[in-house]
Parts: structure tokens; C-alpha cells; sequence
């Protein structure tokens, strides 16, 4: 077992980090989890590993990329956290007993007041850092439920859920929220969330010709007229579907028509272009009425930014499909 995972990522985010301490990180949590296995009978070790290449996404400082690859070593083997901070520092020290803390705060089934976990979980992380690194490893723990008991299983679904995908949905976090969302749903609702997932399959063989087809119209259109923008397109994640199926009142994912959307992305000097390109859609193709959301001049809570619309005459496929479109900067589509 190497890291050599990890500093390939940190070599191509160019992140200036010193790999001899990473390495030394690695190898101290690798010998402190010897012996130790996982669910799935692979060793310890490549859960923490696994959490420290997946926090490297938010291009966090070194220490807390240490404090990934250490974050399960002073509970769960002899070493302790005098003994980290004597190879590691204060720092390290801090961020590890920050991780380990919130592995308290846990969800019962009987629990009314969820709301207060969710403050008391982010009270607890006084620092940032040990969110990101108990997202990550929530994130991976969630990927390998399958492996655990299954009255466990839906503990962990369930505290996921209520703790968990908040957290990151207000953090504005969008992957791991959309990733947590469809793995708890995946164990909470079994039939339903297999159903729907054979549904969105079908659809997508069908509908990704359309797609790619009105992603290079919108793009040709954007460009010709003199807009240097990237167009791409992304389906929702099976949950978000759910929602969007319950709040309608209907049951098959061809139903709806928003089920994927079509994004533009401006270079950020042209970000006072942004409402430009939208008249520009505006008056190409005809915009549905009531659809359209300024979340640029009124961000979500969450720091979420992005013009909103839906246009119709724009869609292949079924006959004038409504397409829904969303228009913001690159720094605006952060995650
Ligand atoms: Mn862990």
C-alpha cells in the first residue's frame, strides 16, 4: 500500500506542500491501523488515505491533509494525541480531536430536534477544515455501507441525511451533497430509489442525443453573436428527481422537464455580460413565464449564484420540450 494516490493529486494541483511530512503522515497511520481491516476486508489504511485525496478538493492547507490520513488513529488504535502532536504539532493535534469530536454527534431515531444537531454539529467544528475533513469521510463511509449490518445501515442512512447533506447543501457543496443524497436514498428507500434509477437510465439513452444536440445549438448561437463560453449539460441526481417527482405529484421521470439542465459559463471578466447572454436566450427562444430566477443579484443562502430560466423552441426530442438553461461565471460554478 503506497500514497502515491495523494501526491499525484497534490502535484497536480500544484499545491506547495512538504511530501516528506505527507509521506511520514501516511506511513505513521498505515503502521498505527496495521492488522486493521475495514467492512469490506481491505486494510484500515485506505480509508484515511481515501479521505485525504478527497479533501485536497477544497485545495485545503497541509496540515489538514495530515490530519486526514491520522483522523481515526488516536480512537480506534494505541497511539494517542500527545503522541501525534509530538510528530505532527499543535496544529495536527487540534484538527484530529476537532474530526474525532463530531464522530459524537449522532442522530437517534428518536430525535425531534434534528435542527440542533445540525447547530451543535457546526458549533463543535470551530474550524472549517473539520468539516471538509468529516464530509469526506462521511462521503467515503457512505461508498462502503454496504459492506456494514444492515440495522446499521440505515442509522448511518438516516444520520446522513439529517446531519450530513444539510451541512454541505448550506456549505455549498454540491457533489458531496448530491453524492450523500443518492447513496442514503439508496439504503433508506430501496425499491423506490432502484426504480427511479432504471427510469433515469432509460432516459438518458434517450435523451442524450437531444441533449448534446441542444448543448451545440445553444453554444453555435452564443458564440456566433460573440460570447466566449463554455455550454455544457448535467443531469440531476436521482434524489433531486424524487423531490422534484413528489412535489409535482407524478411518478416517471420522463414527466418531468427538468430533469437535466443546460449550463453556461461566462470567463469571470465578462461576468456584467451575464444578464446580456440571458436577453440574448431571451430573445431567440421563447422563455416559459414564472421560471426565471436571479440568483446572481439574490444569491441562495448558501452562497449559491446563477441566472435561472426555461425556454422553450430550443428542445429536441419531444415536440417543444421545455429546456431549462443556467448562466453564471466560472467563480460562480465553484463546485
Ligand atoms: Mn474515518
Amino acid at each position: 500500500m503506497s500514497c502515491d494516490k495523494l501526491i499525484k493529486k497534490i502535484e497536480k494541483l500544484e499545491l506547495d506542500f512538504n511530501i516528506a511530512r505527507i509521506k511520514t503522515a501516511f506511513e505513521y497511520a498505515a503502521a498505527a491501523h496495521e492488522g486493521q481491516k475495514r467492512f469490506s476486508g481491505e486494510p484500515y489504511i485506505i480509508h484515511p488515505l481515501e479521505v485525504a485525496v478527497r479533501v485536497l478538493d477544497f485545495h485545503p492547507d497541509e496540515d489538514t491533509v495530515v490530519a486526514a490520513l491520522l483522523h481515526d488513529v488516536s480512537e480506534d488504535t494505541d497511539k494517542t494525541l500527545d503522541d501525534i502532536e509530538l510528530v505532527f504539532g499543535p496544529g495536527v493535534r487540534s484538527l484530529v480531536r476537532g474530526t474525532e469530536k463530531l464522530s459524537h454527534v449522532r442522530s437517534r431515531v428518536d430525535e425531534p430536534e434534528i435542527e440542533n444537531l445540525r447547530k451543535m454539529f457546526v458549533s463543535m467544528a470551530s474550524d472549517l477544515r473539520v468539516i471538509y475533513i468529516k464530509l469526506c469521510d462521511r462521503w467515503h463511509n457512505m461508498e462502503t455501507l454496504k459492506y456494514v449490518k444492515p440495522e446499521k445501515q440505515l442509522r448511518i442512512a438516516k444520520e446522513t441525511m439529517d446531519i450530513y447533506v444539510p451541512i454541505a447543501s448550506r456549505m455549498g457543496i454540491y457533489k458531496i451533497k448530491a453524492s450523500l443524497e443518492d447513496l442514503c436514498f439508496q439504503f433508506l428507500n430501496q425499491d423506490l430509489y432502484r426504480v427511479l434509477h432504471e427510469q433515469l437510465e432509460s432516459y438518458t439513452k434517450q435523451n442524450v442525443n437531444f441533449i448534446n444536440k441542444e448543448k451545440e445549438t445553444l453554444k453555435k448561437y452564443l458564440q456566433k453573436i460573440g460570447y466566449k463560453c463554455q455550454v455544457s449539460a448535467r443531469i440531476k441526481n436521482i434524489y433531486s428527481i424524487y423531490k422534484k417527482l413528489k412535489k409535482k405529484g407524478k411518478t416517471v421521470v420522463s414527466d418531468i422537464y427538468d430533469v437535466y439542465a443546460i449550463r453556461v459559463i461566462l470567463p469571470d471578466e465578462q461576468e456584467a455580460k451575464i444578464y446580456q447572454v440571458l436577453g440574448d436566450i431571451h430573445r431567440k427562444w421563447t422563455p416559459l413565464a414564472n421560471k426565471f430566477k436571479d440568483y446572481v443579484a439574490v444569491p441562495k443562502p448558501n452562497g449559491y449564484q446563477s441566472l435561472h430560466t426555461t425556454v422553450v423552441g430550443l428542445g429536441y426530442g419531444e415536440f417543444n420540450r421545455p429546456v431549462e438553461i443556467k448562466i453564471r461565471t466560472e467563480s460562480m460554478h465553484v463546485q
